[in-house]
């Protein structure tokens, strides 16, 4: 156990009040009939502009119109996506959003009524007009509702685009638990990748002080609002895919709490690490199944998994982290852009994936002490990190209980290309995670060679 770990779990109005953008939450059956006098209180405009598509505005949009509608409300505009093809968090949306802003009658407050692409767009619209929104999430299927910034789609790169997340929220228990249950898998997959991010924290929080670039240190306030409950949360929301609506609540509780963690932090770091950086290489590549996008929370789950086999990898022996192969050498800088830019030869993100590796390329000195202090505090490091990690067969058992995906095949993918993702996902981001201190020891290809080898990783 951590002495992290030690403190008790803070509540979500804990962890609310601890957000310093998001001002209330609506949570409970019925909560919708809260949301004119929520508009009143903490919203300029009389007015709404709702933002839908046409899965979730039958689910809660028309719902909701009813409401204002009956207090007075004015509706001055709205935009609804198609339901199909499924729609993608890219920046073209956002144009779309602020030009039918742009051209309402009458100021309004932008609502997103909608999973986590249409809440992202919102969010990114919504601040570029100056804006604050209302979001109403229907289903449990990311963190991202209560977080600050938002994946977009731009220039062929999924960035985290700076945004503010949302003044308030209103969370039908109703509407969370009808939605599709490829949606919740995919929330209980971005919330297990939280056992990732906090083993990853572990790494940084070691090599932070080293030098390494893009390693935070642990602050202890926000892990105690991810971490220490976690395995609690995880267990209660298992049965979310299959409507249980205790367990979409549960599960809709603590992606909230995860996004509250990332408002407080103003990053990312407590919630996302290793997992998600695979995640990311496949949000590049488009990876979709039959024409159908993959969901965010169906290759995290996958990343997940391919993290924990690293780490078990890496930290097997008792004794000491494995040697690099005989004759290795670390590359020299102009060696290691030349091959990150060949990894990503043809794609629309190589020159500013080539920046970041150039940007996280640590000098001799600082490779030579974190090298050295992970192998003088092995058994100690060893023993915080797993810890955190349930045995891979136990956390294959969990996702595989909530519906969550457990083979790469299932996401489009083969094994060796889910297996090899892991040498670009160390590429992409400055932000120090198990990946990176594998590639900084010499030891990505052994790590990866044992990974292919194995009979029980992603298998
Ligand atoms: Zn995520």
């Amino acid at each position: 156990m951590d002495n992290y770990d030690r403190a008790s779990i803070p509540s979500l109005a804990d962890c609310l009040g601890a957000a310093d953008e998001t001002r209330e939450l609506l949570m409970g059956r019925g909560c919708y009939a809260e949301i004119p006098a929520l508009l009143g209180r903490l919203y300029q405009p009389r007015g709404v502009f709702l933002v839908s598509d046409e899965n979730t505005w039958k689910a809660a949009g028309a719902g909701l119109a009813e409401i204002l509608n009956g207090a007075g409300i004015p509706v001055e505009g709205e935009l609804r996506f198609p339901a199909s093809p499924r729609l993608h968090a890219e920046y073209a949306c956002i144009s779309a959003i602020k030009e039918k802003f742009s051209a309402l009658p009458r100021p309004a407050v932008p609502v997103a009524i909608g999973g986590g692409t249409v809440n992202d767009l919102v969010k990114r619209a919504a601040a570029e007009l100056k804006q604050s929104y209302l979001c109403v999430p229907t289903a449990s299927s990311v963190d991202g509702y209560t977080a600050y910034g938002a994946a977009i789609l731009y220039e062929g790169y999924t960035q985290t685009m700076p945004c503010p997340a949302p003044l308030a929220l209103a969370a039908e228990p109703e509407v969370l638990a009808k939605a599709p249950p490829y949606l919740s898998s995919s929330g209980f997959g971005d919330l297990a990748s939280k056992i990732i991010a906090g083993a990853d924290w572990i790494i940084s929080d070691t090599a932070g002080p080293l030098g390494a670039p893009g390693a935070e240190r642990i602050d202890e306030k926000v892990w105690n609002m991810t971490q220490p409950g976690l395995a609690g949360y995880l267990e209660r929301s298992t049965d979310a895919a299959r409507g249980d609506s205790g367990a979409v609540i549960a599960l809709f509780e603590a992606l909230a709490i995860t996004g509250f963690s990332m408002q407080t932090f103003k990053g990312s770091r407590p919630v996302s690490g290793s997992e998600h950086l695979f995640s990311h290489v496949w949000e590049m590549d488009d990876l979709s199944v039959d024409g159908v996008p993959v969901t965010h929370g169906h290759k995290v789950s996958i990343g997940t998994l391919a993290s924990a086999a690293c780490y078990e990898i890496f930290f097997a022996d008792p004794s000491g982290p494995p040697s690099p192969p005989g004759g290795y050498t670390r590359p020299s800088l102009p060696q290691r852009l030349d091959a990150v830019s060949a990894a990503f030869e043809g794609g629309r993100s190589r020159d500013l994936v080539v920046k970041t590796a150039g940007e996280k390329y640590m000098d001799d000195a600082t490779v030579k002490r974190v090298r050295e202090a992970v192998t003088d505090n092995y058994r100690e490091l060893r023993d915080r990190v797993l810890a955190r990690l349930p045995p891979y067969g136990k956390l294959k058992d969990m996702l595989g209980r909530a519906l969550c995906p457990l083979k790469p095949e299932t996401i489009g993918l083969s094994r060796t290309d889910a297996i090899a993702t892991a040498r670009r996902a160390q590429m992409i981001r400055n932000k120090y995670c198990l990946l990176d201190l594998v590639w900084d020891m010499g030891l990505m290809e052994t790590v990866l060679a044992r990974f292919e080898d194995s009979a029980e990783y992603l298998r």
